[in-house]
């Protein structure tokens, strides 16, 4: 079955079509601009060229159908007929408490999405425009939505509940939630593939612009870090992860700032932007440290000291820890960082092969030979993963 992969923002749309008879990418692509004016960027991977164009995005539908005419033209196209697409996945940010897995697209599934869009205002209107579009181009093919937050839904109750009166919890559903989910069982999952043990302990390190490190035993989630939001756990590219909350008090009286404006600066003006005044992106702080900027290099400390200070807090909450993966945008390429983080870690008996942690691109082993617990960069497939879930319940 071919499965078409969707991730809609509230302005943008990423795509990606997959054969699932050998788990092949055919084509991917980018719309981008939507509401304002449009463009298309469309990659197919049979040879044919890259089609990238304006194009005129009202809304989401307009869209998917420029989507689905590139995948079927004679110029651009991977497949002959639109028929050929047996399901569509929908990345959809949060499914609160209801769902614990992926489920087919139906009206208790869109009402459910709704209800969550106090606790995803950005992302879920958007999921939910995706689907909609989707179903009015494509009426009678099965949809499937796959929760970033699902993965969380098998932490117990000490690990999700926040110590808030515990009415916030049954009355407004606040609790730890965790995000990156779908990354998060797809590196786990191929964590205990390696390991081959049952019962194989796994705290993977998800660092990109976002970051989230997780605990899982045999790929159901423990603890993970991000919270009711995105904005909790350890620092990121702009958010700022874990703080005092009574600090927020104290910047919003002295300066004057509404909830909007605090929010703003924690999730957009902080993280390691927030201490460098360089930049979000890992690459830009590395140089700017190469080049003595004392601000990048604690940036870069900081990140490090709380990914490894998670690391730890995760080993006791699993009493141990059989496998340590990195993955996404600064997990899979950026060696010192890996290192950095690793530093900490001797205690555990965690030894970095320096060459192999050198290297970078795909699937590889990178602690020595005699580490007590084997480290592994493990490049995500989020998009993947959903059309796994996709063929699963489309089936
Ligand atoms: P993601 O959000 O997973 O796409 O990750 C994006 C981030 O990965 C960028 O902001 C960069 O900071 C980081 N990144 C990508 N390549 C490298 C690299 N070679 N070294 C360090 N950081 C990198």
């Amino acid at each position: 079955m071919k499965i078409l992969v969707i991730n809609a923002g509230s302005s943008s749309l990423k795509y990606q079509l997959i054969d699932m008879n050998g788990e092949k990418l055919l084509a991917k692509g980018l719309c981008e601009r939507i509401g304002l004016d449009g463009r298309l960027t469309h990659k197919p991977l049979n040879g044919k060229p890259t089609f990238e164009q304006d194009i005129p995005f009202p809304t989401h539908k307009e869209a998917i159908e420029a989507v689905m005419e590139k995948l079927v033209s004679k110029e651009y196209g991977v497949v002959e007929h639109m028929d050929e697409i047996g399901a569509v996945g929908h990345r959809v940010l949060h499914g609160g408490s209801k769902f614990t897995k992926s489920c087919l697209v139906d009206d208790a599934c869109e009402a459910a999405i709704k209800e969550c869009f106090p606790l995803g205002p950005l992302h879920n209107p958007a999921n939910l425009m995706g689907i909609k579009a989707c179903q009015a181009v494509m009426p009678g093919t099965p949809q499937v939505a796959v929760f970033d937050t699902s993965f969380g839904m098998d932490m117990a109750p000490k690990a999700y509940i926040y110590a808030l009166p515990y009415e916030y919890y049954e009355k407004d559903s606040l609790r730890r939630y965790g995000f990156h989910g779908t990354s998060h069982r797809f590196v786990s999952a191929r964590a205990c593939e390696i390991s081959g043990k049952p019962g194989t302990k796994v705290i993977n390190c998800h660092l990109g612009n976002g970051s989230s490190v997780s605990a899982s035993i045999d790929g159901k989630c423990v603890d993970t870090s991000m919270g009711l939001t995105p904005l909790a756990g350890v620092p990121m590219g702009t958010r700022s992860g874990d703080c005092d909350p009574a600090l927020l008090q104290f910047i919003m009286n002295k300066y004057g700032f509404s909830v909007d404006e605090m929010l703003n600066l924690l999730n957009k003006k902080s993280g390691v932007l927030g201490i460098s005044g360089v930049s979000s992106d890992f690459r830009d702080l590395d140089a700017a440290a190469a080049e003595g900027n004392e601000r990048a290099q604690l940036a870069l400390d900081k990140f490090a000291y709380e990914v490894a200070k998670y690391i730890g807090s995760y080993a006791a909450a699993m009493n141990g820890v059989d496998m340590i993966t990195f993955t996404a945008g600064v997990g899979e390429n950026s060696s010192s960082m890996r290192a950095r983080i690793c530093g900490y870690l001797g205690y555990l008996g965690v030894k970095l092969d320096d060459e192999a942690n050198g290297k970078r691109g795909s699937e590889l082993k990178i602690s020595a030979a005699d580490s007590k617990v084997p480290v592994y960069v493990i490049p995500t497939n989020e998009e993947l993963m959903i059309a796994r879930d996709t063929l699963a319940l489309a089936k």
